[in-house]
């Protein structure tokens, strides 16, 4: 009377430790309950899943467990078009734009410098991120398996990496985007996009040598935070480089 996972790709490596060295995995059907429950039950966020079969036939993640099925659980794989509904996700996202989770903030600043619209606040409970998730349709990012499994996360990813660089190429590469959409035009440290602003409306802030040689400024509108190509936005250009 039990029932069979396999789980294809990484997605071993995010099972509970106890299920990592055991697939398929094979257990009793001991009550009634969707293959999403029982999913989530050996550890793995739903969202992690790209395609789910029972017996050789695709299915969604309502379906009732029963003794006898074999599951085959498969990853998400890039490209990830979120804005194109599919079997397990049929509500698409209207565009791809993230919130964030304090466990990889970092990574939240990467995703602004390169030009993605992307929610973040270290202050934020686990409540305002679903919501922000829930309310505008975003994507979470974070590396809380927990996060993920919540009924408002319908579109997140487990981030695997630990660097920030590293990270930003992960997300790059899972919606396979080869050019981010337009590196250094969104404020850093709220997210809003800035704006050209004429030198001459901005000279009273202004050291006296980047007065001098600097003539293009942005301004964020909502933070007043002022840009300019200098030696912080040839830091923030490397750190694009190194991420192909
Ligand atoms: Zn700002």
């Amino acid at each position: 009377m039990t029932a069979s996972y396999h789980f294809h790709g990484d997605l071993v490596s995010l099972l509970r430790p106890h299920w990592r060295h055991a697939t398929p995995v094979v257990q009793p059907v001991t009550r009634a309950a969707s293959i999403k429950d029982v999913i989530e039950a050996f550890g793995l966020p739903h969202t992690e899943v790209g395609e789910l079969t029972c017996n050789g036939r695709p299915i969604d993640f309502s379906w009732p467990v029963e003794s006898g099925q074999r599951f085959e659980i498969f990853p998400i794989l890039p490209p990830w078009d979120v804005t194109q509904p599919t079997r397990l996700r049929p509500v698409p996202l209207p565009c791809l734009r993230f919130v964030v989770d304090v466990n990889v903030g970092g990574l939240a600043r990467a995703l602004r410098m390169a030009g993605f619209d992307t929610l973040y606040d270290s202050s934020w409970s686990e409540q305002r991120i679903l919501r922000l998730a829930e309310e505008e349709s975003r994507l979470v990012l974070t590396r809380n398996l927990d996060l993920l499994k919540r009924k408002q996360v319908i579109f997140g990813r487990a981030v695997r990496a630990h660097r920030p660089a590293d990270q930003l190429r992960e997300v790059l590469n899972l919606f396979a985007i080869d050019q981010p959409p337009q590196p250094l035009s969104r404020c850093l440290q709220c997210n809003t996009p800035l704006q050209p602003v004429a030198k001459a409306v901005v000279l009273h802030r202004l050291e006296p040598l980047t007065a001098r040689y600097f003539n293009t400024f942005h301004l964020c509108q909502h933070c007043d935070k002022l840009y300019w190509a200098g030696s912080h936005v040839d830091r923030m250009r490397r750190f694009l480089h190194e991420v192909p």
